[in-house]
């Protein structure tokens, strides 16, 4: 494979790939009938790592529908969603029910807006679902009658809602919920991303197996990183820290004394500053510096760069989230506050690094929102907040081009020898200028030398 006229680092190169970039240069001759895309004078990029997501959350969330307030808030709403195209499984699968709807339904509401595919809707409560008469014969309710759970009208038919059945179910779904897989990893490749971690606390090893296992397969494209419990063994240990319910500090220290002489960094969960602190306390006696990493850093008062520099933590933020929830922070946060939410230019200049991230799904995936919204701080709602800590678009994908445990090192570039995961961009789009907004930039990516994704406007070249 060759790539010709791409732009890389202000200069216009051919590249030539196997599954690693094997030659950069100018003009590289065509060898015999390899096939050539023409970048047409766009950058071509290493393929983006996002370094903090929850992937089966974000497929979940991807394929799901919200079916409660504040989105939904009468049955005539709760038809509109339930009825947009169903995910590539051929379901429905709703979330966050609440009574304020139409109140307590059973398969037969449902079946009133779909009755020709399953739909599943989980109560706001996570503890009930409801299923229309389709998916009750599609999971043969009625042969699990007498299963605690399955409510039974006075006839003694199911009437579509399964409390506290929530493993079964899933159970019951595994193969379906599989099949999401693919087109979820797909919908990342479409975004430029080629690697990402997954930073769920409760990963273990059977969740590497398994990821192993998707990857093989090639159910999923991207390289995937974890971090977890102590079970994985190796990659970041994940500490969660809640403001309300700290752990002891002395069992902290522990934990984070046991990952560093495994050699492992701690990646502390710090939304709030009294668990920033406690992140800090708990990293002050350690030897082992310059492998921990703060997740969120959410508010951060400049009374903690100094500490914050001395541990030598490495922040993963989310820009994304200034988008998402900005205007929810913008009621609910202090005024004097607002200035502490996800810095990001600030703790650079004061020589604590930083990388962006999404932690999908509770805050967009797209790498290109997250850049854009790192660069103008805007909320969805267009308010700005906090724009003394943007910075440039070029600073924010750095992050992204960093590798999986080698945060702190530069960020990866297009050489020889290097693994062929890149991506080329559409031509015209600048990372400079303001062509930004502009989400969906990529026309090809690469994983391995693979072309795995085109976009559509590129599909005949
Ligand atoms: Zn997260």
């Amino acid at each position: 494979m060759l790539i010709k006229n791409a732009q890389i680092d202000a200069q216009v190169l051919d590249i030539r790939l196997s599954d690693v970039i094997e030659l950069v240069g100018q003009d590289l001759p065509i060898v015999g009938n390899e096939e050539v895309i023409d970048a047409q004078g766009a950058d071509v990029i290493p393929g983006l790592h996002d370094h903090h997501i929850h992937f089966f959350a974000s497929l979940a969330r991807e394929y799901s529908v919200e079916c409660g307030p504040p989105f939904v808030g009468d049955l005539s709403d709760l038809a509109s969603c339930l009825r947009k195209p169903p995910s590539p499984n051929g379901w429905v699968r709703g979330f966050g029910y609440h009574e304020s709807v139409a109140g307590d339904i059973d398969r037969h509401t449902i079946d009133l807006i779909i009755n020709d595919r399953p739909v599943r809707i989980q109560h706001r409560s996570g503890k009930m679902w409801i299923l229309n008469t389709y998916a009750c014969e599609l999971l043969q309710i009625d042969k699990h009658i007498q299963l605690e759970g399955v409510e039974k009208n006075k006839d003694g038919l199911p009437t579509g809602r399964l409390f506290r059945l929530d493993g079964w179910l899933r159970e019951q779904v595994e193969e379906e919920n599989r099949a999401l897989i693919k087109p979820f990893s797909e919908k990342l490749l479409s975004m430029g991303i080629t690697g990402f971690t997954d930073a769920s606390y409760t990963n273990n090893f059977e969740t590497l197996v398994f990821f192993e296992e998707l990857w093989s397969s090639k159910e999923i494209a991207q390289r995937v990183t974890l971090m977890g419990d102590e079970s994985l063994g190796s990659g970041f240990l994940k500490i969660m820290l809640d403001e309300d319910n700290l752990p002891e500090l002395g069992e902290l220290q522990r934990r984070t004394s046991d990952a560093h002489e495994q050699g492992r960094g701690v990646a502390f969960h710090c939304v709030t500053q009294v668990e920033l602190l406690y992140a800090l306390e708990a990293l002050r006696d350690s030897p082992n510096r310059n492998l921990d990493r703060i997740e969120h850093a959410s508010l951060v008062s400049p009374d903690y760069f100094e500490m914050m520099r001395d541990m030598e933590v490495l922040v993963v933020t989310q820009p994304g989230f200034i988008w998402s929830k900005g205007q929810q922070y913008l009621k609910d946060v202090d005024v004097r506050d607002q200035i502490d939410l996800y810095r990001y230019r600030s703790l650079l200049e004061n020589n604590i690094p930083v990388i962006a991230s999404s932690d999908s799904p509770y805050g967009p995936v797209s790498p290109w929102k997250i850049i854009g919204t790192a660069a103008d701080r805007q909320t969805r709602e267009g308010q700005v907040v906090g724009p003394e800590e943007a910075v440039s678009r070029n600073i924010a994908i750095e992050g992204y081009l960093t590798k999986p445990g080698h945060l702190r090192e530069p960020k990866r570039s297009l050489n020889q020898g290097e693994p062929a995961d890149l991506c080329v961009l559409k031509a015209g789009f600048s990372l400079e200028k303001d062509s930004l907004n502009n989400e969906d930039p990529v026309a090809h990516t690469f994983v391995n030398g693979e072309l795995l994704y085109s976009s559509n406007s590129f599909k005949t070249s």
